[in-house]
């Protein structure tokens, strides 16, 4: 987790104290402590939070002010093991401009559909937050968030930290598209091909 989080922080991913990191862990998950600074923060510092939303351990910290949303991600992804939300500088300009990601490249397939969607805006740590992040996630593996910032999930930690610098990058060379044209987007039936491509594309995967 504190790898995680450092590496976030130290790659310019997340400005400041914004962000957090958790992962999966027993009937809820370890989430980063709110409002501390990465280079600080001690594996002592990291809260349990349980599948109800409480947090046993009367001497822990305060959890991070979103583990609402990280919470309900979990609840609706049984396949997911580990979530990392960050206020990334070009993920979080399309989302002040209210754009989600259309298919303009092929990566985009990286988060496992034709478009990186945006969520609604709501007041950071919020219940009404957590459903619409719920609803994100719940066919894509990366979201914008509406005057926010983005969200990465994965199975565990390192593949959810790969996907938000992947949505950065994406999300980078997509603002740059928009200041000089009109972008060619994939079409449909493109994109399926490309889905398809990706169920065994890397090394672990099946076939080639
Ligand atoms: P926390 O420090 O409470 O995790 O908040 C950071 C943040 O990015 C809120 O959206
Ligand atoms: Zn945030």
């Amino acid at each position: 987790m504190i790898a995680t989080a450092l590496a976030m922080s130290r790659s310019g991913l997340s400005p400041g104290r914004s962000g957090n990191v958790s992962c999966r862990w027993n009937d809820g998950m370890l989430i980063t402590p709110s409002g501390m600074a990465y280079e600080e923060t001690k594996p002592r510092d990291i809260v349990f939070v349980d599948g109800d939303g409480n947090v046993p351990d009367a001497k822990a910290r305060k959890p991070s002010s979103e583990w609402r949303f990280h919470l309900a991600a979990y609840r609706g992804r049984a396949d997911i093991g580990a979530m990392v939300h960050t206020h990334s500088l070009h993920a979080t300009v399309l989302a002040c401009a209210h754009k989600s990601i259309p298919p303009f490249h092929y990566m985009i397939a990286v988060a496992g559909g034709k478009d990186i969607p945006l969520v609604p805006y709501d007041t950071f740590g919020t219940d009404q937050l957590a459903d619409y992040v719920q609803a994100g996630l719940a066919e894509r593996d990366a979201c914008l968030m509406a005057n926010h910032g983005q969200i990465a999930v994965g199975r565990d930690l390192s593949s959810a930290l790969e996907l938000a610098h992947e949505v950065e990058v994406l999300s980078t060379q997509y603002a740059k598209l928009l200041t000089i044209g009109e972008p060619h987007l994939l079409t449909d039936d493109e994109m399926e091909r490309v889905l398809e491509r990706f169920k065994t594309y890397r090394q672990n995967a099946q076939g080639s």
